[in-house]
This record gives structure tokens, C-alpha cells and sequence, in this order.
């Protein structure tokens, strides 16, 4: 199925800072790259939002037929605490507080990371390399900037020239920056510091003797620097110029400014065709933060273990709720906005129950191709899943009117409703019916309820055949029960 010939996709390009229509650069085929987690800590809810997001658009873009490989990184090395170059590595920071190896440290998060994105059900990536894996190809792209002339060596670092780098090429051109008020605004460099510019980034740091994370290079013992290991692996994994380039709001600058700048200088490409840029999650209208207590993890969401709420939500609502936003948009999570999208949950997953079981008729009230067609445009219209949303419930409204009888539907619309209905809510969306198992557990309670009842008025009547007949066969079922004081109860083995 190529559904992608008869659609036209728009993507808000932040390097344009417009939408424009999709056409990857190899017809058929999509290479995306997205930055993933440095894994020093759980997966914060916000970090999950972006992945969540990226997971819709690697779903849609698989749906409209294409053959899609995503790459999303582990970075294991080299994420210093800042964004100056200078300060610890992460990873190796909390290796020492733990009193445990950094690659521990590293598997750790990285089995947190996955399990929480299963619970989101997210697809897993393509390829999911880490930096530690791709040394000797950061080493190589290091070795070719310098011959471009747009590094240089200082006591076994390595440092980006930016300034030089600017003087043929554009430097800040996807933040929207201009080095001169880039260098306007900022401190003058002390003779201690290595940089010629305080723009300047490390490719490659010199590893002092207590840095335990390490590797051999041509410049002596060190680490490369964080925004290398990008440039490295997607060229690696998806070539030197390729479609999507995906990560949080945060990254743009000075992480994605600085991938541009080592490829077009290693390379003279610009390495990336789209750049797509997914915002923030806010929790009860302010930034979320550890310090100040403001923070919930996906953990605590799913288990209810969190003051600010009333209550656990399934992955699905919290899924469902992220979806309600446009991935450009900032989004606020409060317990109210988690318990209006859990209505709102409910609600659709009820109508998906009732569409597999409409009865249909020689004639239909509800003009399924048009519908089909608005659910595509919106999403055609940069992803844009909360007016999808809309229209799935402008379907829930017209199913259950047929279930009421108050409006028809023909069998092949039927047919065509129940398949878009599918696609979109859960190949595309993500969304999973985990209300399905608590609907089993109410008919249960009602069926033995109803036998219960059948039972005691047997015994009434003496009709001793009849209620041991209905005890014996559930005993055989597993299902004992029990006459107390209070009544009869049940209990399953
Ligand atoms: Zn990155």
C-alpha cells in the first residue's frame, strides 16, 4: 500500500521556520534521527512526551506506506553538566555517587528508558546506536574538520572554530541566531581557557587522570564531546544528507546548531532536509524541576503514586492526553486535564466496541469518505493529531446514533469506517483498549450475580438438584461459593 501518492504531507520545517510539503529525498524512503536520552537517570515525563511524539510520526509516515528507518541514539558518554564544555560527564558522576561502574550506570537507565516506553507503547527504533559504540567514527569526523581547517588542538582537546566556521557558512541559521549578538552578549575569555572563542565547542576533551570513561585518540587519551555523536551515527546510519531530524524544543540550541555546523564542515552538506522540533510538558502551568518539587515521573503516573494526583491513570490516557496536543504546542498536565482525557478515553474505546457490532442497512446516514478524507488532511497538516482527534469524535457521535437506530449505515461504509477507525486510533495514535479487561470484569460480576441469585432460589423452592447443579459446575470452573452471614458471595482460583 502506497497510500503517500495520493496524500500531500506538510511539515513545519524549523530551519525554514515553515510548513512545506514533504518529499523525502529518496522517493519512497524516509531516514529520521532522533536524539535520545542521556541515560544518567529514569526518563523524564517530558522526554517521554518528545519520544511519543516522534513515535506518531514514525507511525504515520509507515501508514501512508513509506519505508521508514528510524535511528534514535543512547548517549553514554561524553553529556557533560553543561553546556560550556566544562563540569563532569553525567554518566560518570552518578557511576561515583552509586559507588558502581559507569556502564552499569548505563544499563540501568537504558532498561528504565525501554520499559517505560513500552508501557507508552512506542515502537522501537530501527537502530538504537550509542555513543560509546561510534568512537572511532567521531574520532574519524574530528580528524576531517581539522583538515578542513575548522578545528583546532589545544593540549589534547580538540575545539570547533566558530568564528572561522562562520566566515563561509552560516552559524545560528536554525535557532535564529547571529554570532556577532551571540558574541556581544557574552564574557570575555580568562587566559586559562583553551577556546580562542567562547562560541567554540569541544569535539574531543582530554581526559584528566581520575575521568574513568576514556579512549586512545590521535591527541592522546579523552572522550569526544557531546554534540559529535549525532553527527557521527546518523551519517553513519542514514548518510550525509538525509530527511528528518527530530528532538526536543531545548535541543535546538546550541546541540542541533552544533550538528549542523561539524557536518557541513566535515562534509560541505547541509546534513538534514527537515527539522522538526517537538515542545515542552508543563505540569499545573509551570516548568516542571526536580529542585523545586514541580516534577512526576511516567512511573508515578501509572501507579497514582504522586500528591498532585487523584488517582493512577492508565499508559493509554496518559498516551491519549499527550495526543490531544499538537507536538509543537506546549503542554500543561494537571489531574484534571488527565481525568478529562480519561472521559474522553472511555468514550472512544466504548464506540470502538459498538462499531464492530453495528447492524447495517441498504443506505447511509454518515458521509464515511469525507470524514476518511478530514481525518487524512489533518493529519497531512504537520501531524496534526488533536484535530484528528476531533474528527474520530465526530464518528464516535454518528456510531453510537446507529447503535440507537436513530441514523443508518451501509455495509461497505461500515466497513471502511471500521478500518480508518483502526488505523488512526491505534496503528497511528498508539492508542491501546485497556479498558477492555475492567468491561470483562463487570459482565462477570453481573453473570455470577444473576446465578447467585438463580441458586438461592432454588434452595428456596427445594429444589436441591437444581442449586447443587449450578454450585458443582462453577466448583469445576474454579469458581467456589460461599454463604455467609451476609449472603453469598464468590471467589475465582
Ligand atoms: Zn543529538
Amino acid at each position: 500500500m502506497q497510500l503517500y501518492k495520493n496524500q500531500t504531507l506538510r511539515v513545519h520545517n524549523s530551519l525554514s521556520g515553515k510548513k512545506e510539503v514533504f518529499e523525502p529525498i529518496n522517493a519512497g524512503y524516509v531516514g529520521m534521527y532522533v536524539c535520545g536520552p542521556t541515560v544518567y537517570s529514569n526518563v523524564h515525563l517530558g522526554n517521554c512526551r518528545t519520544f511519543m511524539s516522534f513515535d506518531m510520526i514514525f507511525r504515520y509516515l509507515k501508514h501512508l506506506g513509506y519505508k521508514v528507518r528510524y535511528v534514535r541514539n543512547i548517549t553514554d558518554a561524553g553529556h557533560l553538566e553543561n553546556d560550556a564544555d566544562e563540569g563532569e560527564d553525567k554518566i560518570a558522576k552518578k557511576a561515583k555517587l552509586e559507588k558502581i561502574e559507569p556502564m552499569e550506570v548505563v544499563q540501568r537507565y537504558t532498561v528504565d528508558f525501554h520499559n517505560t516506553l513500552q508501557k507508552f507503547n512506542l515502537l522501537p527504533p530501527s537502530i538504537e546506536p550509542t555513543a560509546t559504540g561510534h568512537i572511532i567514527e567521531q574520532i574519524e569526523i574530528i580528524k576531517e574538520i581539522l583538515t578542513k581547517g575548522y578545528a583546532y588542538e589545544v593540549n589534547g582537546s580538540v575545539y570547533f572554530d566558530v568564528v572561522k566556521f562562520n566566515e563561509h557558512n552560516e552559524y545560528g541559521k536554525l535557532s535564529g541566531r547571529k554570532l556577532e549578538d551571540m558574541i556581544a552578549n557574552t564574557r570575555e575569555l580568562t587566559a586559562q581557557d583553551e577556546k580562542r572563542n567562547p562560541q567554540d565547542f569541544a569535539l574531543w576533551k582530554k581526559a584528566e587522570p581520575q575521568h574513568i570513561m576514556r579512549w586512545p585518540s590521535p591527541w592522546g587519551d579523552g572522550f569526544p564531546g557531546w554534540h559529535l555523536e549525532c553527527t557521527a551515527m546518523s551519517t553513519k546510519y542514514l548518510g550525509e544528507h538525509f530527511d528528518i531530524h527530530g528532538g526536543g524544543m531545548d535541543l535546538k540550541f546550541p546541540h542541533h546548531e552544533c550538528e549542523i555546523a561539524q557536518a557541513e564542515a566535515s562534509t560541505g552538506k547541509s546534513p538534514v532536509k527537515y527539522w522538526l522540533h517537538a515542545n515542552m510538558l508543563t505540569l499545573n502551568g509551570k516548568k516542571m524541576s526536580k529542585s523545586t518539587g514541580n516534577n512526576i515521573y511516567p512511573a508515578e503516573i501509572i501507579s497514582g503514586e504522586n500528591d498532585i494526583l487523584s488517582k493512577a491513570y492508565a499508559p493509554s490516557v496518559v498516551r491519549f492526553f499527550m495526543m490531544q496536543a499538537h507536538y509543537t504546542s506546549i503542554l500543561d498536565l494537571s489531574d484534571d486535564a488527565l481525568q478529562a482525557s480519561e472521559k474522553g478515553y472511555q468514550r472512544l474505546m466504548e464506540a470502538m466496541g459498538s462499531l464492530e457490532r453495528l447492524k447495517t442497512a441498504d443506505k447511509s446516514d454518515f458521509d464515511v469518505k469525507t470524514w476518511r478524507k478530514n481525518c487524512y488532511d489533518a493529519m497531512n497538516d504537520d501531524f496534526n493529531t488533536p484535530v484528528l482527534i476531533a474528527h474520530l469524535f465526530d464518528a464516535v457521535k454518528h456510531i453510537n446514533l446507529i447503535k440507537e437506530a436513530k441514523e443508518k449505515i451501509a455495509k461497505e461504509d461500515k466497513a471502511l469506517l471500521q478500518d480508518t477507525m483502526h488505523a488512526f486510533v491505534y496503528d497511528v495514535l498508539g492508542i491501546e483498549n485497556q479498558s477492555a479487561g475492567k468491561d470483562d470484569s463487570k459482565v462477570l460480576d453481573g453473570v455470577m450475580e444473576l446465578l447467585i441469585e438463580l441458586r438461592n432460589r432454588a434452595r428456596a423452592n427445594k429444589d436441591f438438584d437444581t442449586s447443587d447443579k449450578i454450585r458443582d459446575e462453577l466448583n469445576a470452573l474454579g469458581v467456589q461459593i460461599k454463604d455467609g452471614k451476609d449472603g453469598t458471595t464468590f471467589s475465582i482460583n
